[in-house]
């Protein structure tokens, strides 16, 4: 049974939403040369903020400032320098953990118990982590040389994470960087410009240009980057290597999956069942390493499909500040289309579709936590990223059934094993084409681990040592 929770909301009184945004140029705002767009609650689906629209002459004024300081300041300054201002920057995400948190949360939709015990604190590590390797990049085993100008891009699932994976590792190599964030939750990533003042980051080291796909698409084809680093969806990503095919621009795609989640009969099935709800249902399902694909051995199927259900009717939906939600509201409206696109297609190719009972607020994006049963591997539920709160369920009877069912997928970024036999763990997680697999437990981030997909999730790897190769050259090729 549920219990009835009084409502627990997070005060918004914490956070400062101007009214309007203009660019984080060379350590400054500046109004842009182009249009404005809204930024949206999408639990609410009320205007938070007018936001500029970078066009060419914006873009190409961040990169310009981006290389000054690049030639003039920090690719000059020694590491141990350098990391002071990640270290800097690491305490203050820390100290203003809160306001982020909540401006997170009204800008996303995800539940505030993830963006204050997930999202800030894995971002702030992030930034400590890769300050202590500022000064010690000769022990990379990937030289020391920057390469230049980064042009990052991000998207809207893990706003201020996703910059913080981007923008700590660029810096801490001596990169100075021009960051896109996505169109629907850009107001973390400006405050995040405001840390930087405060930080007293030398002007143009981090600029932010925010606006929509054509942004994007003018600073990672911009002839002055170095560097392009862009996590988003597989079509976005084949685009990027479209356009840059040909330069010698060094480039970085964390792209979409579709991971399996496998539960063998001798799993603890109490924790695998937190754990397929963590894997799919956590930040509304809004996951590139998502646990999409659950694949159940069929003699535990019936039960590990009653205990679920019964844990997914227990999922509170609804505001993403109240402190028990457990799922928030979908980003967008484009992307609630797309979820509820997908799933009527997975209707009407014979799975059968169950939704856990809860009552849905009035306004704003919202879609019930959903599994779908009776999936084979040819449905398009099962092959393409939903990107939403919900699950395909398929079976199998033996590990080698398993292994091949979890590796037709065109993706590769993660994977879950589940059951009490290290020596399964290890015989499984050698088989899977994919760059993360968990034992036992599922979407858990650490600064040290390295992270990266295979095949159409992409290339490159972000995160841990791994993941300084990106914004180095070993062969000292700086403009
Ligand atoms: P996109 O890949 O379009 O967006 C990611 C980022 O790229 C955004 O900042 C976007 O800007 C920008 N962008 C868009 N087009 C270009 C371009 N041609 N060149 C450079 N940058 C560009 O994802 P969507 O938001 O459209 O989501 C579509 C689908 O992608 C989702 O349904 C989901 O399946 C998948 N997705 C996967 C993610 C992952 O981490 N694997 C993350 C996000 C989405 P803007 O915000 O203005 O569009």
């Amino acid at each position: 049974m549920t219990f009835e929770y009084a409502p627990a909301p997070e005060s918004r009184a914490i956070v400062d939403i101007k009214p309007s945004y203009g660019l984080f140029i060379n350590g400054e705002f500046v109004d842009g040369h182009g249009k404005s767009f809204k930024t949206i609650s999408p639990a609410t689906e009320e205007v938070l903020a007018e936001v500029a629209e970078a066009d060419q002459a914006d873009v190409d004024a961040a990169i310009k400032a981006a290389r000054r300081a690049y030639t003039r300041v920090w690719s000059r300054m020694p590491g141990r320098e350098r990391a002071k201002y990640l270290y800097r920057i690491a305490r203050i995400l820390q100290e203003r953990g809160r306001e982020l948190a909540v401006l997170e949360s009204i800008d996303n939709g995800k539940p505030i118990k993830e963006s204050r015990d997930v999202d800030v604190p894995i971002a702030a590590a992030h930034f400590f982590y890769y300050a202590g390797w500022a000064d010690k990049l000769e022990y990379s085993g990937y030289g020391t040389q920057s390469l230049g100008v980064a042009g990052q891009v991000i998207p809207w699932n893990f706003p201020l994470l996703m910059l913080a994976w981007k923008i700590a590792p660029a810096l801490a190599c001596g990169n100075t960087v021009v960051l896109k964030p996505a169109e629907t939750t850009p107001l973390t990533a400006l405050l995040f410009a405001e840390i930087c003042q405060q930080a007293d980051l030398p002007p143009g080291v981090v600029n932010i240009i925010t606006g929509a796909g054509s942004t994007g698409a003018t600073l990672v084809e911009h002839p002055d980057v170095d560097k392009v680093a862009f996590t988003g969806s597989t079509a976005v990503g084949k685009a990027i290597a479209r356009a840059v095919a040909g330069s010698d621009k060094k480039v970085t795609l964390e792209l979409g999956g579709k991971a399996a989640n496998i539960v063998f009969d001798d799993a603890p099935i109490d924790q695998a069942i937190e754990g397929i709800v963590n894997g799919i249902f956590f930040n509304q399902g809004h996951v590139c390493c998502a646990g999409s694909r659950l694949l159940v051995q069929e003699n535990v199927y019936d039960e590990v499909l009653e205990r679920l259900k019964r844990r997914m009717s227990t999922l509170r939906v609804g505001d993403p500040l109240d402190k028990n939600t457990d799922v928030g509201a979908i980003n967008s409206a484009e992307q609630l289309g797309r979820i509820r696109e997908l799933s009527e297609v997975g209707e009407a190719e014979g799975s059968e579709r169950w939704s856990a009972p809860c009552d849905l607020p009035s306004n704003g994006f919202w879609f019930p936590p959903t599994v779908f049963t009776g999936v084979s591997q040819a449905h398009r539920i099962a092959r393409e990223e939903i990107f939403g709160p919900v699950l395909s369920v398929l079976t199998f009877r033996t590990p080698a059934e398993a292994i091949e069912k979890a590796n037709n997928t065109p993706y590769g970024l993660s994977a879950g094993v589940w059951t009490d036999k290290g020596s399964r763990i290890l015989k499984v997680a050698n088989a899977l084409r994919a760059g993360v697999v968990w034992a036992n437990t599922f979407n858990k981030f650490d600064p040290t681990s390295p992270f990266g997909g295979y095949k159409e999730s992409g290339y490159g790897r972000e995160g841990g040592r791994h993941g300084l190769e990106a914004y180095l050259s070993p062969h000292g090729t700086a403009k």
